[in-house]
């Protein structure tokens, strides 16, 4: 048998299809909008134009799929993906811990086109097969979560959807295709924001969905009404920075387990949430699917002033989003859950002190003596 090419490789090489014309190795930005139909129809609502089929191609590539869509944004691909298997009547299991985005859309959007859902703790698989009904069609999850960082087991929620025939969806934003790969491990369709690891560079959005050809194709009728689609500049975007998110994302994991250690030593911090480190309950589901590595995202609580904290660090920029190779921090409480009540956040584990750390590729001796001078004073 062939020996699969490395995820490096891939990241380099695969879909990239240089000029031809010129004989250039960059894949040319395709603009056209109208293109002569006597072998296809194209058109880029269409979802084949040429840097899109690119930038597919390589994504693909990267988490074993065989086929994918690049979307404008996370969501767009989340919703598209989401409305394009469920009709009213329908019912989904998700996670609770979701991406505030998809929480809202499943609280709002859902229940107007009459699609039930319940949502359930992911850290016990159990409770997914617990929810299941009649009338079930999609198990949802997305591991790590935000903003504490826990782990669903993938393996077991896709072998209790096997036994029920039902879909599985996973948003593996966190992880990054560099350090997971749900197909593997049984997933029906992998989820990407693209704005964060994916583009790397907090400089522009994307979203993906990787799948089978056949899922891909039921997705693709649904994605050409909602029209959600990447322009060819963007595309060009995400190639590029796709040939060096192996690079960025091993440099962020190792900073990460080094911050992640430190911290847990610093007499000013009360708790760090890691996946990699070995007290996280989780610990061993995730070092079992996680073979890249534990990604760059933690969170942590200061004893103190989280908002003093914050203004006193120089290099770690207070921002929302993540995933770029700048270090970005941001309190939980005053962004992603500034809408739930003080009692809900509670229930949630999230406390007012918790901040999120985007972990980026700065030097760690750097990051750490920037966190260390903004605990002292
Ligand atoms: C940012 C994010 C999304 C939404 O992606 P957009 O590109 O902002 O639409 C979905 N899931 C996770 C985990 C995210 O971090």
């Amino acid at each position: 048998m062939k020996k699969p090419l490395s995820i490096q490789t891939l990241a380099v090489s695969a879909g990239s299809h240089g000029d031809s014309q010129h004989g250039g190795r960059a894949t040319p930005i395709f603009t056209s909008s109208a293109y002569d139909y006597e072998k296809e129809v194209r058109y880029p609502r269409y979802f084949n134009t040429p840097n899109q089929s690119a930038v597919v191609a390589k994504m693909a590539a990267l988490e074993h799929a065989e086929d994918g869509l690049v979307f404008s944004t996370g969501m767009a691909a989340i919703m598209t993906s989401l409305f394009a298997v469920l009709k009213t009547g329908d019912h989904v299991v998700l996670q609770n811990d979701l991406y505030g985005g998809t929480h809202h859309a499943t609280l709002n959007e859902f229940a107007r086109y009459g699609i039930q859902h319940t949502l359930v703790d992911g850290s016990y698989p159990e409770n997914f097969e617990k929810a299941i009904t009649k009338n079930t069609r999609v198990l949802y999850i997305e591991t790590p979560s935000n903003p504490l960082l826990k782990i669903t087991d993938i393996g077991a929620v896709a072998k209790i959807a096997k036994k029920y025939r039902l879909i599985t969806m996973i948003d593996n934003t966190f992880a990054s295709p560099v350090n997971q790969n749900p197909i593997d491990l049984g997933i029906d369709v992998v989820l990407h924001s693209g704005t964060k690891y994916i583009g790397g560079h907090s400089d522009l959005m994307c979203g993906f969905a990787l799948s089978s050809k056949k899922i891909i194709s039921q997705i693709k009728g649904s994605a050409m009404h909602f029209g959600g689609v990447l322009d060819a500049s963007t595309c060009y975007l995400v190639e590029r920075s796709l040939k060096t998110m192996v690079l960025r994302v091993q440099q962020q994991n190792a900073n990460a387990m080094t911050l992640a250690k430190f911290l847990q030593s610093e007499k000013g911090i009360d708790r760090v949430y890691y996946p990699g480190l070995s007290d996280h309950p989780n610990y061993r589901v995730a070092k079992k699917q996680m073979t890249g590595g534990f990604g760059g995202m933690m969170s942590f609580d200061v004893k103190k002033d989280p908002e003093g904290f914050m203004k006193r660090l120089t290099l770690i920029h207070k921002a929302v989003s993540l995933g770029g190779v700048e270090s970005t921090i941001c309190s939980s409480v005053r962004t992603s859950h500034a809408k739930l009540t003080p009692a809900e956040r509670a229930k949630a584990g999230i406390s007012d002190n918790l901040l999120r750390f985007s972990v980026g590729i700065e030097g760690v001796d750097d990051l750490i003596s920037d966190i260390r001078k903004a605990l002292k004073s």
